[in-house]
């Protein structure tokens, strides 16, 4: 396919833009996100022609049918950064686990979390495009625990970016702090906010469209990105998985899976949407979430309500969300930019928005929800460790779904995104099993010698940095020391 171009989901007189600009400005008109016009579709035979080739073959296969447009050897670099998984050719290898679930682990790269799987390669392409510019580029970034470290990472010592991380001070387990203020890098800064995982968030929205803030910047020659989940730079590399585990499961049971995404902005499980919309082998997805059970209520109901919800701190952080980004892309995709447009504008002033029941229908032609309590987490997260399958907490929620599925047909294989290492949340574990509320640290080890399993070296490092980045700030002082640091 030619070279594909970018549109915004809620219309406007926009000029359709390129991936390349779509992922340097994601923010297109009317507060709508960049998406692609067109989605190639494949015969059985190209699909079963891709079900032999590596990853990276297939990641190059599949971006040239998107028409993304990327240069070969700018691909070739970001792909190379797999290279820092723990195995480089299969970095997100799958553990069959009986006849019908398969655990698909996407936490093998080095903050062993999802993320790495996007935002690896995406820190490699966002600096190839920039290399030849006369500006500076600052990517900002809030976190409630995984993002941060991932993007720091990722961006750690490249030329012409700068990047600051904000966090809520106390909002994240010890490991996932030491993850980002240990990390020591020129061009990264991490602060902590005295707020929650909303407020990081706010601050942040409110930075990026702060007008005094970007003319100040530009006075110093720098442009303002941001590296969220709904960088259309990211979501592309969260296709390729999908692709990947439901070609390998197809291949060996020659059945449509189901897959199940421990979803919170909805990033992870558009990218198995859109693999489904290519033609690959996927039957439904179905999106696990916890006791913040947003997206249960609109793919069940068809009505999307967060007026009478406020938001529940969960044992699975990464999906204590009510604003679920990404969920817009989808609308896009099944009912146009105008209808995107509506239904957005109603959630933005009444804080809810309903489908048609066609439209409803529509979705459910792709998706089922459920969700799961932190008690029934806790409940899981010890049934398998007894069984010796050692899960994270999201991934646990996933474990529901797998039992709602099993109970309505007992044939259909389901994968299962693991979307962190156990290591990310020890201490969860451990008071799942009864060993009381440990440390990070010591949870950790409790665990490791139960199980004899072992603990990433990039963790065990962990406590034996110094924490450089110990700054904690007032939201109302923010503007001011990013602007100082740069
Ligand atoms: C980010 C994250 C999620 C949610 O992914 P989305 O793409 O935002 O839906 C789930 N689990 C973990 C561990 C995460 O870090």
């Amino acid at each position: 396919m030619q070279q594909q171009y970018f549109i915004g989901t809620r219309g406007g007189d926009c000029p359709s833009i390129t991936f390349k600009d779509a992922l340097l400005n994601p923010n297109a008109p009317y507060g709508g996100l960049y998406t692609l016009k067109n989605l190639p579709t494949f015969s059985k035979e190209e699909i079963q022609s891709f079900a032999n080739l590596d990853y990276t073959s297939l990641a190059k296969n599949i971006f040239k049918a998107l028409g993304l447009g990327i240069v070969d050897s700018i691909l070739e670099n970001a792909l190379k950064l797999y290279k820092n998984f723990d195995d480089s050719k299969i970095p997100a290898p799958l553990e069959k686990i009986n006849e019908t679930l398969y655990i698909q682990k996407l936490y093998c790269g080095p903050t062993r979390a999802f993320k790495d799987m996007a935002l690896q390669p995406f820190g490699s392409i966002f600096s190839d495009f920039i290399s030849n510019s006369s500006k500076e580029y600052l990517i900002l970034t809030a976190t409630s625990g995984d993002t941060g470290p991932a993007t720091l990472q990722s961006f750690a010592n490249k030329p012409h970016i700068k990047v600051v991380c904000i966090y809520p001070k106390g909002g994240t387990s010890d490991v996932q702090r030491l993850q980002m203020t240990t990390l020591e890098a020129k061009n990264l800064k991490v602060i902590g906010i005295n707020g929650n995982f909303d407020d990081a968030q706010n601050m942040l929205k409110n930075l990026l469209k702060d007008e005094n803030f970007k003319a100040t910047l530009e006075q110093k020659n720098i442009s303002l990105s941001a590296a969220n989940s709904v960088n259309f730079g990211r979501i592309a590399f969260q296709i390729l998985y999908h692709i990947y585990s439901s070609l390998q499961v197809y291949n060996l049971t020659k059945k449509p899976v189901h897959i199940i995404v421990p979803s919170g902005n909805f990033g992870n499980a558009l990218g198995a949407f859109y693999a489904k919309i290519m033609g690959f082998p996927i039957q439904k997805i179905w999106i696990a979430s916890n006791s913040n059970n947003i997206l249960t209520e609109f793919i069940q109901t068809g009505i999307y309500d967060i007026s009478h919800k406020s938001l529940q701190k969960t044992y699975s952080p990464a999906m204590d969300i009510l604003k679920s980004s990404n969920v817009e892309r989808i609308l896009f995709a099944l009912f146009g930019e105008n209808r995107t447009r509506e239904l957005m504008e109603s959630l933005e002033k009444n804080k809810k928005y309903s489908l048609e029941k066609s439209e409803l229908q529509k979705i459910q032609q792709y998706f089922e929800a459920t969700f799961c309590e932190d008690s029934y987490c806790l409940e899981t997260l010890k049934k398998y460790a007894t069984m010796g399958i050692i899960i994270d907490p999201h991934t646990a929620c996933g474990i529901k779904a797998y039992e709602q599925i099993q109970s309505l047909d007992s044939s259909i294989p389901c994968i299962l995104c693991s979307t962190a290492e156990w290591t990310k949340f020890a201490p969860t574990l451990t008071k799942a099993l009864g060993m009381g509320d440990l440390s990070d640290e010591e949870a950790l080890h409790t665990l490791a010698q139960k199980f004899s399993i072992s603990i990433p070296k990039q963790i065990l490092e962990l406590f034996t940095k110094n924490e450089i980045h110990t700054q904690v700030v007032d939201k109302d002082l923010l503007p001011q020391t990013i602007l100082q640091w740069l």
